[in-house]
């Protein structure tokens, strides 16, 4: 293409954005050209700031400092039950049905030893050591039904003592799908219907 190298830049950034092909970048950054000089500078410093975005060192979740909100929320709430999920956008559909009031743990994906991630690599040595110390005694697992998550909802469970029940959602989930695309009258059915496992 003929234009401005600044505009072939930014179609360049926008276009390796996951699900945003050439010519929804190529209309993203045409329409910054219209923009002013103040918006451009809020939307370049908003991006900036993303920088001080981290993850909680306690479950994983978005943090800007040490704690991050939910973990701050739920210190004054005590509660015996913990749900693990294996990402960050799971967590935030179940946070969103609303279903749900215990602590949430976020682990970094799922077991997937053909592609050499273990349980080191997804953090169940965190999780396992959050259950122990905080005597959570109900552990449930909304990891979403594929063959790994299958094998990480068993490799947790066979981690813990019996004495903690593990109990897993799935009741209308589509199996291989992803909570973040469910809608949360079903994420809340799933919750509601858990069994043990
Ligand atoms: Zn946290």
């Amino acid at each position: 293409m003929k234009i401005p190298e600044q505009l072939e830049e930014v179609i360049k950034h926008f276009s390796s954005f996951q699900g945003i092909g050439e010519k929804t970048a190529t209309r993203f950054a045409l329409s910054l050209l219209n923009w002013d000089k103040t918006r451009i500078s809020h939307f370049s410093e908003a991006i900036e700031n993303l920088l001080t975005v981290g993850k909680c060192p306690k479950c994983g979740f978005l943090a800007v400092e040490n704690e991050c909100r939910l973990c701050e929320q739920s210190n004054h709430r005590h509660t015996h039950q913990i749900c693990v999920v294996e990402s960050i956008t799971d967590c935030m559909a179940i946070q969103k049905s609303l279903t749900y009031s215990g602590h949430y743990h976020i682990l970094n994906g799922v077991l997937n030893p053909l592609m050499g991630v273990g349980p080191e690599e997804i953090g169940v040595e965190g999780l396992l050591s959050r259950i122990q110390e905080r005597n959570y005694t109900e552990v449930i697992l909304a990891i979403n039904s594929t063959v790994e998550g299958d094998a990480t909802c068993s490799y947790i469970r066979d981690q813990l003592p019996e004495k903690v029940r593990v109990e897993r959602i799935g009741f209308g989930l589509p199996m291989g799908g992803s909570l973040e695309y469910v809608d949360a009258l079903t994420i809340t059915k799933a919750l509601e219907n858990r069994k043990q496992f």
